[in-house]
Formats: structure tokens, C-alpha cells, sequence
């Protein structure tokens, strides 16, 4: 085919233009790093990098296609219970433990970071979640929703001792600067997935030639449930969880100190990364595309939130990436880029994603069951008594003999 001059400048310059969105430079996990902030350096996110070395790595896992193909009737399930006259009406509750890996500092120095701290991020995680009056995780967005999942902290140990949730480890070496050096830590460290939402807080190394440097979280993508012949572990259980740096872990509303990161001090990496681990995909489907169809299959799965070309840094709500669509681009959402004091929403299509996720996922179906939020002395069977969603407060504590609580028991 011949081309002229325009036809030729024109390709010479997509080519550059792809060129140079594709290479920053940066692997990690063996994958081109996607995204990073161009002010401050910093890599928010590399869940979806790990997924693609995930899926590389266990050829049975689901491809992103077939998860997408197992779990949209799931989705569309949950759709229809919100759309109902009772809605979804119950709250489930998510032991949660939290690893604070350290090579040897005191408690609340460095990445041995204090109880407070961890418990700051549960608040933040169930104030975000629930959509709680008052908190910044409120919004007044029509299409913005509670979640109806809270986090409370583990109270008995996969011995059925007791435990405050957070888990000391002291181990080497001081900061993690490789994929492997984390993986491996991990698979020591994981209580049982299937009754624990796994939390790791790490120190990511600041060498700048580190693989993991600059790195805020990643997150374990879930995998589906096995049927139809694929692989119901989907590969990789003991690695299954988020995996956070100390300096964006906690707010330092509730927990001052001065070694968190700037923007990225008020939690909510620890909200985004669970958003992956319960299904999620970035705000602008990790790609360029403004294409809008009714499952919004060409972006996040989530005709709710307006189509996006790319991720932002800053929290300028009169962005408008895909002009062509409806909506400017919704900065505010968890699975955007933005700074930590940006966000307040997840919408009611990812509110279905994630119930559906939560309902049928390996190693979160059987998270709402868990015992691990009742302390050891209640026992099992008496435990057994009790209604199983208890309400917990803001930090995570259970909150018994409410008028909630009764309401469901008896109800
Ligand atoms: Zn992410
Ligand atoms: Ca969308």
C-alpha cells in the first residue's frame, strides 16, 4: 500500500506516542510497570501486573476473559437483589489479620508500626466500605454505595488462641526489594485464607534499583470457583492477600507519625487493594478505550462508573478523558490513582462486583463464616448461638447486644 508524506508522519508519531507510554522503564514481577505518578515517583498499584505474572505462572489460573465470562451472571444475581424492595439488608463481617513484618525495631518505630496505626486502618476501611456518615468516606453521589462489608480484626488465633489481629513478625531482611523476597514471605507468614483476609505490612525497599521500589500495594486478584474444568485454586492460595508499605498504611488522622508517605497518609491504599482482592479492575480498565456498551466489557465491567482513558493524580473532578461518553471522570473513586484525601466512593456496580465476588470467590466465600472475629472464650458452639454477621464498631470491635444485632437474630 502506498502512503503519503501525512499518512507517513502520522504513523511515525503513534508509534513514538505508544513508544513512550509503553516504557517507563520500571518492571516489576517481570511486567512493564503500567502507571507511574509523574510528580512524586510513586507506583500507586501493581496488582495488575501481578495478575498478568500470575496467569503466566499457573497456566490453569482463569484468564481475566473467563473470569470475567464465570462471574457476570453472579454479578447480574446481586443486580437484581439490590434492585429489590428489601435489598442486599445484611452486613457481613471480615476477619481480618494484619502482618507487620520488621527485622527487629521497637513497636510504633519504623515498619514495626504501633496498634493504633493498624487499628486506624480498619476504621478507614469500614468507613469506606459502609459509606459511613460523617467520615471521609462518605459521598452524596446518587450512584454511590455502601457496601455493606466491615472488617474487624482477628480475636482468636487458626489455634483458636486469642490474638488482638495484628501479627509481629520479625524476620530479614529489613526491606523487601524483590518479588521474591515478598512471595516467599508471604507463604510463611499466611494464616488459612479461607477464614482470614490476609494484610501484609512491609517495608518496600528504597534502593532505587530495587524491583519493588516505589511501590505502594498490590493485591491478589481473585479466581473463580473451578467449574467448567479450571483450576479451583486458580494457583497461588499461599500467596493470596494485599500487600502494603508501612508509610501508606493507617491515617495519620487517627494515628499521627511523621514516616507516612505525602497524599498517601489517610489509608486508603488499603481500600483500593481490597477493592482488586474482591474483583475490581482499575476505574479506567487499564487501558485507552472510550468505548461504552451495556457490560462496559471494554473498561471495568462497571456501566456505572463514566467511562476514563487513564488514571489521574490529582483530585480535579472536571476531568473529561472520554469526552465522547457520558460523565467527567470520577476522581473520587477508589480504583482511580488519586491522592488518598481524593476519595470517597465505590459505586453500586462495584458494590455487585464485589458481593459476587464475596459469594462465590475461593478464599472469600468462606470469609462472612469465619470464626475468627469471636474471641476464644465465647467457644464454638456457643458462638454457634449468635447471629454471624454481628455489627462491629468503627475499629473493628464486635459490638454485641445492640438493638442490631437482636434485630437480626430474631428476626
Ligand atoms: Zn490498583
Ligand atoms: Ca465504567
Amino acid at each position: 500500500m502506498k502512503i503519503n508524506f501525512t499518512q507517513k508522519a502520522t504513523l511515525l508519531l503513534l508509534l513514538l506516542g505508544t513508544a513512550s507510554f509503553a516504557q517507563n522503564g520500571r518492571k516489576v514481577f517481570g511486567k512493564n510497570v503500567e502507571s507511574i505518578n509523574p510528580v512524586n515517583g510513586k507506583i500507586r498499584c501493581v496488582s495488575s501486573e501481578y495478575e498478568k505474572s500470575l496467569q503466566e505462572k499457573y497456566p490453569q489460573r482463569a484468564s481475566s476473559q473467563e473470569f470475567e465470562n464465570w462471574i457476570a451472571p453472579k454479578v447480574a444475581q446481586v443486580k437484581q437483589q439490590m434492585a429489590s424492595a428489601r435489598g442486599i439488608d445484611a452486613v457481613v463481617t471480615i476477619p481480618v489479620v494484619v502482618h507487620v513484618i520488621h527485622n527487629g525495631d521497637a513497636v510504633g518505630s519504623n515498619e514495626n508500626i504501633s496498634d493504633v496505626r493498624v487499628q486506624s486502618q480498619i476504621t478507614v476501611l469500614n468507613q469506606d466500605f459502609r459509606k459511613m456518615l460523617g467520615t471521609p468516606g462518605y459521598n452524596t453521589n446518587a450512584v454511590g454505595a455502601d457496601v455493606e462489608i466491615q472488617f474487624c480484626l482477628a480475636q482468636r488465633k487458626p489455634d483458636g488462641t486469642a490474638t488482638n489481629g495484628i501479627n509481629r513478625v520479625q524476620r530479614t531482611p529489613a526491606s523487601y526489594a524483590s518479588e521474591s523476597s515478598v512471595e516467599t514471605m508471604k507463604a510463611a507468614t499466611q494464616w488459612d485464607p479461607t477464614q482470614y483476609f490476609n494484610i501484609w505490612v512491609v517495608y518496600f525497599s528504597d534502593s532505587s534499583s530495587a524491583e519493588m521500589y516505589g511501590v505502594l500495594g498490590y493485591a491478589q486478584f481473585p479466581s473463580n470457583s473451578g467449574l467448567g474444568g479450571m483450576a479451583p485454586n486458580g494457583g497461588s492460595a499461599n500467596t493470596d492477600g494485599v500487600v502494603i508499605d508501612y508509610r501508606c498504611f493507617g491515617t495519620s488522622t487517627l494515628a499521627p507519625s511523621s514516616n507516612y508517605f505525602d497524599d498517601y497518609d489517610k489509608g486508603r491504599t488499603a481500600t483500593h487493594e481490597i477493592g482488586h482482592c474482591f474483583g475490581l479492575i482499575h476505574i479506567w480498565g487499564d487501558n485507552g478505550s472510550c468505548t461504552v456498551n451495556a457490560t462496559d466489557s471494554a473498561k471495568d465491567f462497571c456501566p456505572d462508573t463514566p467511562a476514563q482513558a487513564e488514571e489521574h493524580y490529582d483530585c480535579t473532578s472536571t476531568y473529561n478523558t472520554c469526552p465522547s461518553a457520558p460523565g467527567n471522570d470520577m476522581t473520587a473513586n477508589y480504583m482511580d490513582y488519586t491522592n488518598d484525601t481524593c476519595m470517597n466512593i465505590f459505586t453500586l456496580d462495584q458494590k455487585a462486583r464485589i458481593l459476587a465476588v464475596l459469594q462465590n470467590s475461593p478464599r472469600r466465600s468462606t470469609l462472612p463464616a469465619s470464626l475468627g472475629c469471636q474471641p476464644p472464650s465465647l467457644g464454638t458452639s456457643s458462638f454457634e448461638l449468635l447471629e454471624r454477621h454481628e455489627p462491629v464498631s468503627e475499629s473493628g470491635q464486635p459490638i454485641r447486644n445492640t438493638e442490631h444485632a437482636n434485630r437480626k437474630r430474631f428476626a
